[in-house]
C-alpha cells in the first residue's frame, strides 16, 4: 500500500516536472523567437455591415517556428502571459503593426484602423507613453490604431485600468472591449470605460441563429452598446444566416471566416485593393 503511495508521488512529481521542462522549453524558445525574427502578424478584416466594405483589421500575431511550423497563439500567448514574457511580445506586435500600418499609407492604400491585442500584464502606466512614442515614431495618427482590451484586464484594480484607458483614450487611439459578455465586468462600470467599442466574443455567435440563449446575448450586448453610444462588433461569423440575424438586430461590424480568415500582409493590401474596386 505504501508503495502504491510512494509510486503516485513519484508519478505525479514526474508529470509536474514534464510540465515545467515543457514550460522552459516554450519560454526560451519564445525570447529565441523574438530576437530571432520568428514572430509576424496576420491581419484579420473588420467589414461594416451597411456598407460591405473593410472598414479595419486585427493583428493577431503568429509564430514561424523552425520545426513545428506556424503556431497559433493559444499555444503561446497564455504561457507569455504567466511569465510576463508578454510584455516584450505585446511591444513587438504594437511595433510591427505600426509600421505596417505606416507601410500601407505609403503605398496608398486607404486607411483603416489597426486593433492590437492587450494583454493584463501589458496593461501599466507605461503604456500610454509607449503608445504615443510608436505612433510619433512612425508618423501615425492615433484615430488608426485600436487597442482591444479584454473583459477581464478591466477587473484587475479598475480605478488604475480606467486611468490608464483615460490616458490612452486622451491620445485619440480608440479602445474596444473584447469577448464581452465573457468576464465579470459589473455593468455600473461599464458606462466609465473610455471605449468605442464592445466586441460580441465567438462563444455567442456560434450559437446564432439556432441557440435562442445566445441570441438574446447577442441582442443584449448590441442594445447596451446602442444605449452607451458604443459600436458593436461580432467575432467568429461564419454563415451568412449569422451574418443576417446581427444585421437585424442593428449590429454594426463583423469578423470572420465567412469574409476572410487572417491574412498575412500581401493578402491583406490586396483583399484591400478589391475592397476599393468593389
Ligand atoms: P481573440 O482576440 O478573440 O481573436 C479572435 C480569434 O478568433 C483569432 O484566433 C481569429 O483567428 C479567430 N477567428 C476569427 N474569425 C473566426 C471564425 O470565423 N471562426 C473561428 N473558428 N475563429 C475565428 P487566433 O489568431 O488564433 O488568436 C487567438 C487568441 O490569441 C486571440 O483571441 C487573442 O486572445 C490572442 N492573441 C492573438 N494575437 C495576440 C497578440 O498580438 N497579443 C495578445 N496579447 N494576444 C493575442
Ligand atoms: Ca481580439
Ligand atoms: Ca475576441
Ligand atoms: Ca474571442
Amino acid at each position: 500500500e505504501g508503495g502504491a503511495e510512494g509510486d503516485h508521488v513519484a508519478f505525479y512529481s514526474q508529470d509536474m516536472n514534464q510540465g515545467m521542462q515543457e514550460r522552459m522549453r516554450i519560454e526560451t524558445g519564445l525570447r529565441h523567437a523574438l530576437s530571432n525574427g520568428e514572430l509576424l502578424l496576420h491581419y484579420q478584416p473588420k467589414f461594416e455591415i451597411a456598407s460591405g466594405r473593410i472598414i479595419g483589421a486585427e493583428a493577431l500575431v503568429r509564430w514561424r517556428h523552425p520545426q513545428r511550423g506556424l503556431v497559433p497563439p493559444a499555444e503561446f500567448i497564455p504561457l507569455a502571459e504567466a511569465t510576463g514574457l508578454v510584455v516584450q511580445v505585446g511591444e513587438w506586435v504594437l511595433e510591427q503593426a505600426c509600421a505596417q500600418a505606416q507601410r500601407w499609407q505609403q503605398a496608398g492604400l486607404a486607411p483603416v484602423r489597426l486593433a492590437v491585442n492587450v494583454s493584463a500584464r501589458e496593461f501599466t502606466a507605461s503604456l500610454p507613453g509607449r503608445v504615443q512614442t510608436t505612433l510619433q515614431r512612425y508618423g501615425l495618427a492615433p484615430e488608426w490604431l485600436e487597442l482591444e482590451i479584454t473583459e477581464s484586464t478591466l477587473m484587475n484594480n479598475i480605478e488604475r485600468v480606467i486611468g490608464i484607458m483615460d490616458q490612452i483614450a486622451a491620445l485619440g487611439v480608440t479602445l474596444s472591449l473584447d469577448d464581452f459578455g465573457t468576464g465579470y465586468s459589473s455593468l455600473s462600470y461599464l458606462k466609465r470605460f473610455p471605449i468605442d467599442t464592445l466586441k460580441i466574443d465567438r462563444s455567442f455567435t456560434i450559437g446564432i441563429p439556432d441557440d435562442a440563449n445566445d441570441c438574446a446575448i447577442a441582442n443584449t450586448i448590441i442594445s447596451i452598446a446602442q444605449q452607451l453610444k458604443h459600436k458593436v462588433i461580432a467575432e467568429g461569423v461564419e454563415t451568412a444566416e449569422q451574418l443576417e440575424f446581427l444585421r437585424q438586430s442593428g449590429c454594426d461590424e463583423v469578423q470572420g471566416y465567412l469574409f476572410s480568415r487572417p491574412l498575412e500582409a500581401d493578402a491583406f493590401e490586396l483583399a484591400m485593393c478589391k475592397n476599393l474596386a468593389a
